[in-house]
């Protein structure tokens, strides 16, 4: 990463900004609550981007708050402020500044800038309501940041549900008090120079003031552009400060911003006239805002005002699986689908074996595939020592090799012991059995070292059923396989486990009648079947390098039935 040096002096809008800012306590303490949230997460040596960094101040709140030293960059669009920045910290050995560079109308993204994969944590004070292209920016830093970073934002400017009442969001005081200065030139003679052609005025110069204080947009709106861009979003919350009136007027009153407020007067080069005309009405707009709040609101009185900054934290989630391969047997549906799919979420690439379903395989594939990892599906039998080689060489073709192998696909056949037939017998032992037996055998020789292959067995493997010999023997004789199996690849530290699922909600179990059901959720201590699901994350355990010293175990997901 490249550090910028900026090629002239600071410019004095920015200056005038940072001086505006850098002792306000209200704008102090909205920062510090964003570094309170953020340093926690923070180690030696990571690197840390300030994204729209602006002159420096949430940068020096960090560095107040850090216990241990780290590589902060200050990021910004603005060669100005960012100027201002790098003057504050010129003698800072562990702080850059980097500029947003743009093309055209559009600016780098934070990945273009830094490169992927390349920082641990990125904060963000004071600025995100200020992006009008919310996805593309988050997910320039989504790429930016590594697996298991962390995004934190503040900003005032956004809408919370259940805020307490009274409690402002500051630009819409800016808001307010430009309304209120509208009212001011309409009605004072003093100012009858700047009624004419006003309304026109104001709709021409709208723009720029809403892209210094934008209209403020709900929480959800963020949620969603940072969930498209990959993120999954943690608790957000807010915090409540008290702004000092005269405070919140010196802000007001400095003359660079006031062509933020009320543009309509002067714009960016107002006459020195014109300058103290504005001066003056927005002095005046903001201490009537300032008598209506001390009356009319609820958390206002005769020194203060209550404005809320909302808090946001987001994460790139660690794909614990990237860059292997799982082959998931009878995977078109049920459980094995969602094994599937936990493992392609934890970034494994699939292959998907089914036999006789191929829409609903087609329909898993479709739903992995956005996951961004590969997927494949394959047809085969497990029941058929041939189809499982022919399997394998289809995946040696397209992976060469694999690295977690489940040992899913499984069916019943139920019928008391006298009076099961001996295809019965056979078709469960061939399928569930054998056809485990058959994919190991064939995909043996493709796994890594350092492998997981799991077997789901049953609770019925363990402790019978009535009505299901067949099916209890076949699960019953997985275990046994399983634990032989990894006594024998511990020496290639390939893993073999089994997880032993209780009642699970699938097509498998849907023919139980509702008054059996009932009866098992009773006899059940957490009182509910469980879902495919559960039986996908104890999978994605055993699948993870979390498990690296497990094996020749069983997992039962029973929800307790078996205490
Ligand atoms: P489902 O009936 O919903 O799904 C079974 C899957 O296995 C389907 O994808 C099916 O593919 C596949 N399959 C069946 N036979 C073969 C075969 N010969 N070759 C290849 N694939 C095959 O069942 P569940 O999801 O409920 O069960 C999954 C596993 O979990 C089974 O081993 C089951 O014994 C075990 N289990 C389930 C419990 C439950 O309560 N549901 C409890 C304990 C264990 P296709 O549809 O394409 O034919």
């Amino acid at each position: 990463m490249k550090e910028w040096i900026p090629d002239r002096p600071v410019s004095s809008g920015a200056a005038a900004y940072h001086d505006a800012v850098v002792d306000a306590p209200y704008y102090i303490q909205a920062l510090e609550a964003l570094a309170e949230r953020a340093v926690p997460f923070m180690k030696k040596g990571q690197t840390v981007v300030d994204f729209g960094a602006g002159t420096g101040v949430s940068g020096l709140q960090l560095l107040k708050k850090l216990k241990s030293q780290l590589n902060l960059w200050l990021v910004d669009n603005s060669a100005a402020w960012l100027g201002k920045a790098h003057d504050v910290f010129k003698d800072e050995k562990h702080v850059n500044c980097m500029l947003l560079n743009k093309h055209g109308d559009i600016y780098d993204t934070l990945a273009q800038t830094t490169g992927k994969n390349k920082l641990d944590h990125v904060v963000s004070g004071n600025t995100v309501h200020l992006i009008d292209d919310l996805q593309g920016t988050f997910k320039g830093i989504y790429e930016a940041l590594k697996e298991g970073g962390n995004f934190f934002i503040e900003s005032g400017n956004i809408i919370m549900d259940d805020l307490p009442e009274g409690a402002l969001l500051i630009d819409g005081t800016v808001q307010r008090v430009h309304d209120n200065c509208m009212s001011i030139i309409k009605s004072d003679p003093k100012f009858a120079e700047y009624k004419k052609d006003l309304l026109e005025k104001e709709k021409e110069q709208e723009h720029q003031r809403k892209f210094v204080f934008p209209d403020p947009r709900p929480l959800s709106h963020y949620h969603e552009a940072l969930q498209k861009a990959g993120f999954t979003c943690g608790e957000s919350a807010y915090h409540l400060f008290k702004v000092k009136y005269d405070e919140w007027l010196a802000f007001l009153r400095v003359q660079r911003l006031q062509a933020g407020i009320l543009p309509e007067i002067g714009g960016h080069h107002p006459t020195e006239q014109q300058a103290k005309d504005r001066d003056e009405i927005i002095t005046r707009a903001a201490q009537e805002l300032f008598k209506d709040l001390e009356q009319n609101n609820a958390l206002a009185d005769s020194e203060t005002f209550t404005i809320v900054g909302v808090y946001i934290d987001a994460k790139k989630e660690q794909k614990e699986l990237k860059g292997k391969t799982a082959l998931v047997t009878g995977a078109s549906k049920g459980i094995g689908r969602e094994i599937a799919l936990e493992l392609a979420r934890s970034g494994a690439n699939i292959v998907l074996n089914y036999n006789s379903n191929a829409q609903k395989a087609q329909q898993t594939v479709e739903d992995i595939e956005p996951l961004g990892v590969k997927c494949l599906a394959v047809q085969a039998n497990i029941s058929s020592r041939k189809e499982t080689q022919k399997m394998a060489n289809q995946v040696q073709e397209s992976f060469e090799k694999i690295d977690i192998l489940v040992n899913n696909a499984g069916i019943i056949r139920d019928r008391t012991f006298e009076k099961m037939s001996d295809e019965e017998w056979h078709e469960v032992i061939q399928t569930n059995l054998t056809g485990s037996y058959n994919a190991t055998k064939a995909m043996l020789p493709l796994m890594n070292q350092g492998g997981s292959i799991m077997f789901i067995s049953s609770i019925v493997g363990i402790y019978g059923n009535v009505g299901q010999a067949n099916y209890a023997a076949s699960k019953a004789g997985l275990i046994g396989f399983a634990k032989s199996l990894a006594k024998e690849q511990g020496k290639r530290q390939i893993r073999v486990n089994t997880i032993a699922p209780g009642f699970i909600d699938s097509d498998l179990t849907r023919t139980i009648p509702d008054e059996v059901k009932k009866k098992i959720e009773e006899a059940i201590p957490l009182k509910h079947t469980g879902l495919p699901e559960d039986v996908a994350h104890a999978a994605l355990f055993l699948a993870s390098e979390k498990s690296s010293y497990i094996t020749g175990e069983i997992i039962n997901v029973n929800g307790g039935l078996t205490l």
